[in-house]
Parts: C-alpha cells; structure tokens; sequence
C-alpha cells in the first residue's frame, strides 16, 4: 500500500454558458438580460478567488469481491451493488477525496444573511461547476500517471449515487484518507464539510472491464435530468 498523496490545483476555467447550464437555464431561444449575464460574471470571478481545490489520494490494493463488497488490504470494505462489476477485477483502487474549502460556502451564507438570494445562489453553482471542472482535472492528470504506465483506470465512482447507495463509504473513504489533512470533516449523518467535497474510487489494473465509454452517469438514476451531467462532467 503506498502513502497517501495531495495535490493542489488551480480554479478552473468556466465559462458564461456552462455557469448558465448548471442553473438548468435555457438560453437558447432568447438571450439573457445584460444584467444577469453580468451579475454572472461577476460571481463567477467572485468564485473562482474564493475556491482552492486539494485532493488527496491512496492507492489500495484489491483482495477480492463479494456480491455487493469490494475486498481491500488494509483499508474498509466498500459496499455497493456497482462495485463488484467495475473494480472486482481491478489490482487496486484509488481512493481519493477532493474539496474546494469553505470559503466560498461561507460567502454563500453570507449573501443569503444579507437577503442577496439570487447571488447566494449563483455563487453556489458556481463553486458546483467549478467543484466538477477541478475534479476533472485532477482525476485526468492522476489517471495520465496510470496510462504512462500502461495501465488502465476504471470510470470514478461515488457513494451516495442510486448505484451505490448510502453515505457510510463516504466515512470509510473519508477516515481511511484522513480527509481533515485537507480540511473535509464529516457530520453525524456522514455529509461532507466544505459542501463541496467528493469521496471516489476508481480501480487500476490490466485486465479491466470494457464499459465501451460509459461513466458512472450511465448508471445513476438522475442522468436524465442532471444539469452536472449536462456540462460533460462527469465527478459529481
Ligand atoms: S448523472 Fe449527475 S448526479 Fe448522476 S453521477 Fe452523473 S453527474 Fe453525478
């Protein structure tokens, strides 16, 4: 088992039209008021001072998988009923957790205090895309590392999604990496603090299974009406 690693990033590039996708808003018959896309603008920039991404991540070798169990040495069983079908052939799993902080959770509540709802708001979708872009680049530059090697990697997966129900994993996930080395806590109901933070796993090996491109979207039972999805990310 190797140690754990972290790794900054940088606030990601988001554009005017992603930020409107993730509002689920729909421009494309009439443009928006000049004042919504610079209030917009505006929030995007406030976001983007406001956010440090930080991952950090463990390799875990896989011991074996059950029905519904992915066996690791050293480290929780995970439990979900995807899991044996994506990582049971897999020689080790990642586990990597990521957040953008608090700040920019704490000047959303700010702004709802202050009565600004719609700024509470757009800053937070904001964070969301930017959460999502950040998470995407992370996992992208991790997985370069397997594939200079010659390894494949599997799609991510989360807990807490309709394949894979229930936070408990996220607690394993979280204890296991020592999510406070990079400021995620966890409440009694296993809820992520900063609110935006994921938990993810995605398996390493030689002799994965082919899923034709698929991600975990493919499996969750919001990807009709995901506006993250919308965006092409695919790291809720
Ligand atoms: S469809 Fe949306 S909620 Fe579901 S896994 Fe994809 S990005 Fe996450």
């Amino acid at each position: 088992m190797t140690e754990a690693r972290v790794l900054e990033g940088i606030a990601p590039e988001v554009t005017l039209q992603e930020l409107f996708a993730s509002q689920g808003a729909d421009y494309s018959r009439r443009a928006p008021r000049q004042e919504m896309v610079d209030l917009n603008l505006r929030l995007l920039e406030e976001a983007k001072e406001l956010i440090r991404p930080v991952v950090i991540w463990q390799e875990v070798k896989v011991m074996g998988a059950g029905e519904r169990e992915l066996y690791l040495e050293n480290a929780p069983t995970l439990k979900g009923q995807l899991l044996p079908k994506v990582l049971g052939s897999a020689d080790r799993v990642i586990l990597f957790a990521m957040t953008i902080g608090d700040v920019i959770d704490q000047r959303v509540k700010n702004y709802i205090n202050k009565g600004q709802t719609l700024e509470a708001f757009i800053l937070d979708s904001a964070g969301s895309v930017m959460m999502a872009k950040a998470a995407t680049t992370m996992m992208t530059e991790i997985e370069g590392t397997y594939k200079a090697k010659n390894l494949s990697t599997t799609f991510p997966l989360g807990p807490g999604h309709s394949y894979w129900k229930g936070l408990e994993d996220v607690r394993s996930i979280i204890s296991f990496l020592k999510g406070e080395r990079i400021g995620i806590s966890l409440t009694a109901s296993n809820l992520m603090l900063p609110k935006k933070s994921i938990a993810m796993v995605m398996g390493i090996g030689s002799n994965l299974p082919d899923f034709g491109g698929k991600t975990h979207c493919d499996f969750c039972h919001l990807k009709g009406s995901c506006t993250m999805r919308n965006l092409g990310s695919d790291n809720c």
